[in-house]
């Protein structure tokens, strides 16, 4: 952008040529144009932007907020690379359908039934850490045992992996008691 000074020349419509025609600036209020003299009739006058010229504060926080954007775009996608890239290292032709019955390890891909495809990136005694597209999952495994063995659970945190437009109707909540899936472990406060 330009910078304006007494005496230098800016583009304005003059009033009586009316075009928009070199001008010398005559005098200034603040970075704004008060009066200039038309280079072509020589007629002092007030200073009006030429059409299509309007007074808007910076573009430099819009062309920020562009690149910012522009930058968390790159990153998101870099993120979804990144897994594809993770996952086809790995032996995804032999990948798992998850069960909590079976015992997993590190590298390990498994198939799961709501969270897709993903690979183990940690074991802790019978949790295990799942990346997924999308998300990591801590779920359980080696749980040799049929589910009505262990005593059932609703764990704290199961609305949130629930759909939200699904409230549960209230007979829900007795048919949850019972067999509840096994393949989220509650996050126990102090491990
Ligand atoms: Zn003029």
């Amino acid at each position: 952008m330009a910078i304006h000074k007494v005496g230098g020349e800016v583009d304005a419509p003059c009033t009586r040529c009316k075009l928009t025609l070199a001008h010398t600036i005559l005098a200034m209020v603040g970075s704004k144009i008060a009066r200039v003299r038309c280079n072509t009739c020589n007629g002092d006058h007030v200073y009006r932007a030429p059409p299509g010229v309007t007074d808007r504060p910076s573009t430099t926080a819009t062309a920020r907020a562009t690149r910012a954007a522009a930058t968390a775009a790159a990153k998101a996608e870099k993120v979804i690379i990144s897994f594809e890239e993770q996952l086809a290292g790995k032996d995804s032709a032999n990948a798992a359908t998850y069960s909590p019955k079976d015992t997993y390890q590190v590298d390990q891909v498994i198939k799961h039934p709501t969270f897709g495809t993903g690979f183990v990136t940690g074991v802790r005694g019978d949790k295990v850490d799942i990346t997924f597209r999308t998300e990591t999952r801590t779920l359980v495994h080696g749980r040799g045992g049929p589910p009505t063995e262990r005593p059932a659970f609703s764990p704290p945190n199961a609305r949130a992996t629930r759909p939200a437009d699904k409230p549960l109707p209230p007979e829900a909540t007795e048919a949850a008691a019972e067999p509840t899936p096994d393949e989220e472990a509650p996050a126990p406060s102090g491990d």
